[in-house]
């Protein structure tokens, strides 16, 4: 049987059909993170997805449709989660000018009339209550504006919603984008031989999504270390009162699941020792460094400390491939970056295969200076892990295959 990384390598690229006066729809990852004006932090996922655009434009496609989410709007217009400022940042990146569209089915003569290989933005896809759903309405009205559909949302692959899996259905000719082929290469490389041991790194806040596939990864890797909000799931799950820390009070038996799984598949589990904590978030008076089990009354948790730095520091040093996803702390405040920063240099500094992924902890690699210092930055966060599960990621499951 194929592995999963082998299926996926199989699917088509944009190399391998003819986009000569065909309109394009290329569903992109544009969820880029920003700040608390709305101003992009890191433009990585967008630079990313440049080869595809200019390979489009390069070969005469009649017209280039983009599509992309951005944050979580509730499936109705949201003023903040507006594409507009990203639109102006594609625009310099690509250094030609980009078409708004607010309402794809509106546009779609336009769309439909190839002149100077057009570039349209549609506006974000989750505006639209269909997207999540997988909605076969909405698939079919974007397969009805496009000849081939590029997936090149690496980011966005481990969902089903209706831009990343349903349009397929839809599309005549259905192919990966560059990013998509770059990043299964990449963790080919990292999972089809795997150098041991092999460290997982996780950390971040959306616990709820990623920590049943903890479970699964187990059997694929020796050491498991965890922090940020993530932790705080498991250090509760522990008996211990983390007061006022961000933590899925619905998770905690998942996190016990864990742990016992970590036990039988012999896993070494590393938690924090230490924390830092803070009586506000926003408006901090208090920071301290505690041990884990005494978060002070009316504290909460929001970065590893020194201790567990070092902990986690000498079980990163003697692995062999270190795959990292999630902050270890609320590393876009500088108080609270340390133990983010300080995990980021020590993966850095280690002779080993590593590959980071996920919006914001890409950014925070960044951050630290240390992009150059990775051997693969992905753009996906729970994709990856997806794929270190070994699962065929939904994003390439109903591409064109090489092989038919
Ligand atoms: P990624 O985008 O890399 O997949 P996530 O989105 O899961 O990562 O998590 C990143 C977010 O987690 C950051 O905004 C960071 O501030 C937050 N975070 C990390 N640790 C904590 C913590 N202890 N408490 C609250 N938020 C945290
Ligand atoms: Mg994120």
């Amino acid at each position: 049987m194929l592995s999963n990384l082998k299926y996926m390598q199989g699917v088509k690229g944009l190399k391998d059909i003819d986009i000569e006066g065909k309109r394009v729809l290329i569903r992109v990852d544009f969820n880029v993170p920003v700040d608390s004006h709305g101003n992009i932090t890191d433009d990585r996922r967008i630079r990313s997805a440049l080869s595809s655009i200019n390979y489009c434009i390069d070969h005469n496609a009649c017209s280039i449709t983009l599509v992309t989410h951005f944050g979580r709007p509730k499936g109705k217009y949201d003023e903040k989660y507006s594409l507009k400022h990203i639109r102006k940042r594609l625009e310099r990146l690509l250094n030609r000018r980009v078409e708004f569209i607010e309402d794809f089915e509106k546009s779609k003569d336009e769309i439909a009339t190839c002149s100077l290989e057009r570039v349209f933005l549609l506006e974000n896809i989750r505006f639209r209550e269909g997207e999540k759903q997988n909605d076969e309405q909405l698939s079919q009205k974007l397969g009805s504006i496009c000849d081939v559909y590029v997936n090149d949302a690496f980011g966005t692959s481990h969902r089903k919603h209706a831009s990343t899996y349903g349009v397929a259905d839809y599309a005549q000719i259905k192919v990966a984008g560059f990013l998509m082929m770059r990043e299964i290469e990449a963790f080919s490389k990292a999972l089809e031989n795997p150098l041991s041991p092999i460290a997982l790194v996780v950390g971040g806040a959306k616990i709820s999504s990623k920590i049943t596939l903890l479970k699964a990864v187990l059997q694929k890797i020796d050491k498991l270390i965890i922090g940020g909000a993530m932790s705080n799931t498991f250090l509760k799950a522990m008996g211990y009162d983390m007061k006022e820390s961000l933590f899925e009070t619905d998770y905690i038996d998942t996190a016990n699941e864990v742990i016992q799984l970590a036990r039988e598949n012999s896993v070494k589990v590393y938690l924090p020792v230490d924390v830092v904590v803070t009586d506000s978030i926003e408006r901090s008076v208090d920071v301290k460094v505690v041990p884990s089990q005494d978060v002070l009354e009316g504290f909460k948790a929001v970065d590893i400390g020194p201790a567990t730095v070092k902990l986690f520091s000498e079980a990163i040093e003697l692995s062999n491939t270190i795959i990292w996803n999630g902050p270890m702390g609320i590393y876009e405040i500088d108080k609270f970056s340390k133990g983010t920063f300080k995990i980021a240099n020590a993966i850095a500094d280690c002779y080993a295969y590593t590959i980071v992924g996920g919006g914001d902890t890409a950014d925070a690699v960044d951050r630290a200076s240390e992009a150059e210092n990775f051997s693969f930055i992905s753009t996906g966060g729970g994709a990856s892990l997806e794929l270190l599960e070994g699962k065929i990621l939904p994003g390439f499951e109903k591409l064109d295959r090489k092989d038919s």
